[in-house]
């Protein structure tokens, strides 16, 4: 809905009302502050700054430079079913899923007041604004302020001390604004927000991005060790197609936390719980993750018009998904592509950038500070790295290190080649063969020299020797097949560079010294992108010490 229509105030009619599921209900304080960051969200602040005192029955305080309200307005906004974002019964009947407000009830205000005492100044960029309260009866001023709004909602529950009573006190409380005015910061980023409490700056979050939000809402190393998420595609149900947009940010699988709560989801710009999303993005990171270990990340989905209802929820947490099915399966789709093939070492660069202290970012190698210190099965290396225990997987790793160093000296020079005195036979498909005819350029830029030997059989008379080590000629037969079975792969000299680089061939032994090990992962901390071998596997996971000291029924002797 336009910001035009914001000014105008309508009073829903009992229709609509009824149409509206069930009424706001101020609980606790957390309530208030999310209606009142909502309200200035929807009068398209760019700024929202939140104070809250005590246990926010003191005091909470919300401004914003959003449009404001005329005097007509405001004293309209407080009374009960007057919205500006709702206009009539179509609205409600067919056009809810349409509506792109936070709000669409015109009852926060009045439920606010009805356990409060209300006082909005507000201005719509007039000389003169002005000042409305709302107590036992409402009284209108004058009032000088900029463009935008500012709510004072004192003494709530005053006349309510059962309720009061049932609060948990000055630090929960806060602690409940807090995540709440967290979800609101990382689901737009694009906004500035300020939280404090008696006084006391908690956090600011510069309205610049999903990083900086990251950074507001924890800290540098969570920011620094994160990746961004920018993607759009056309999704379809039945007859009905439209674009699914997935942005927002996902920590590294080396960043975890013991509860779901801090994978964060918004549909449109809207905070909200939902199990299969939350499932959606932890199945994207998959085996990723520790065993029970929950992902941090913050992801703003807008599935394609129409497909959304946020009318089914008092407190608005939840809204209906048309359409579930794809959207799950692309968001698990997305968060899992994002993770294999983010560039972990030009991210921490790239936060390197922010004014803001960042502690870990001006290492470079991620694994420098790591120390191995094991293996088990000849096949993961253990390693201390922090608070963390990182087991990285020997052959993936190899694999990541050896596919990189190929693909540059590919880049570089021709591949160093190594003569067969006689030459080999290799038997091959019939496609195979054709395969040979169709890449033999490609083939030979990287080693190999064949020629048909009638039939499906070539005759190899040099093979590949990337760093050192010789491929056995067999492997041509594969990748021959390998290219075939890719359905003419976009890029076939990837997916040469990558099946060459997962030869057994050119694996080191299966058992590594500690100097082979600590080299192995200097080599994958010299990688772009060191978090995932060629085809997309992890190469390390990573059990931080609360996850085992649970396991042992003890303390950690650090938490995050
Ligand atoms: P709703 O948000 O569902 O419309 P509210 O009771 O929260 O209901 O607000 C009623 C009306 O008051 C809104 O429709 C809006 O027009 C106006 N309003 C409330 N807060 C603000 C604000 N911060 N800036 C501008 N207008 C506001
Ligand atoms: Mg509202």
């Amino acid at each position: 809905m336009s910001q035009m229509s914001g000014q105008r105030l309508t009073r829903l009619d009992e229709q609509t009302v009824a149409q509206i599921a069930a009424g706001e209900v101020i609980s606790r304080p957390a309530r208030v502050v999310s209606e009142l960051v909502e309200n200035a969200l929807d009068a398209g602040a760019d700024r929202i700054d939140i104070a809250v005192d005590g246990d926010g029955t003191e005091r909470i305080r919300v401004a914003d430079d959003g449009h404001g309200l005329s005097r007509e307005a405001a004293q309209l906004a407080v009374e009960r079913h007057t919205t500006s974002k709702l206009t009539d019964v179509d609205d409600a009947r067919d056009g809810l899923a349409a509506v792109s407000t936070l709000g669409f009830r015109g009852e926060a205000l009045a439920a606010i007041a009805d356990c409060a005492a209300l006082e909005l100044v507000t201005n719509t960029g007039d000389p003169v604004g002005c000042r409305l309260r709302v107590d036992d009866e409402v009284t209108v001023s004058d009032a000088g302020r900029a463009q935008g709004t500012t709510v004072t909602v004192t003494d709530l529950f005053g006349d309510r001390p059962v309720r009061r009573e049932s609060l948990s006190g000055s630090v929960t409380e806060f602690r409940r604004i807090s995540e709440c005015v967290s979800r609101y910061v990382l689901a737009r980023p694009d906004v500035r927000f300020s939280l404090a409490h008696d006084g006391r700056t908690t956090f600011r979050a510069p309205g610049t991005g999903f990083r900086e939000a990251l950074l507001a809402v924890y800290d540098g190393e969570t920011a620094s060790q994160s990746t961004t998420v920018d993607h759009a595609e056309r999704i379809a149900l039945d007859t009905h197609a439209g674009d699914l947009q997935i942005r927002g940010i996902l920590a590294y699988p080396s960043v975890t936390r013991a509860t779901r709560d801090h994978v964060r989801i918004a549909i449109d710009g809207r905070p909200v719980e939902d199990r299969g999303l939350r499932a959606a993005i932890a199945a994207g990171y998959g085996s990723l993750l520790a065993g029970d270990r929950y992902p941090v990340a913050a992801l703003d989905i807008s599935p394609p018009a129409g497909w959304v209802d946020p009318n089914v929820h008092p407190e608005k947490k939840r809204v209906e998904l048309r359409g579930r099915q794809p959207i799950e399966k692309r968001v698990e789709a997305t968060v899992c592509e994002v993770l294999s093939t983010a560039d972990a070492r030009r991210a921490e660069t790239a936060a390197t950038d922010l004014d803001s202290p960042l502690s870990a970012v001006d290492r470079r190698d991620p694994f420098a500070d790591l120390r191995v210190i094991g293996s088990f099965r000849d096949l993961y290396l253990l390693c201390e790295g922090g608070d963390d225990l990182l087991v990285i997987d020997q052959h993936a790793a190899h694999e990541r290190v050896n596919y990189e160093r190929l693909r540059a000296a590919v880049d570089d020079a021709p591949t160093s080649t190594v003569s067969l005195d006689p030459p080999q036979s290799v038997s091959v498909s019939p496609v195979g063969s054709a395969a040979a005819d169709t890449h033999r350029d490609l083939l030979t830029e990287l080693g190999f020299a064949f020629e048909s030997f009638g039939g499906d059989t070539l005759r190899v008379s040099a093979v590949p020797a990337p760093c050192g080590r010789v491929v056995d000629p067999s492997a041509l037969g594969d990748i021959l097949d390998q290219l075939v079975a890719g359905d003419s792969p976009a890029d076939p000299r990837e997916s040469v560079l990558k099946d060459l680089a997962c030869r057994p061939s050119l694996k080191a032994g299966d058992r590594l010294s500690i100097d082979e090990a600590e080299t192995l992962l200097e080599r994958l901390g010299e990688c772009e992108q060191p978090f995932a071998c060629p085809h997309g596997r992890p190469t390390v996971c990573s059990i931080d010490e609360v996850t085992l000291a649970a396991g042992f029924d003890r303390t950690a002797t650090r938490f995050d």
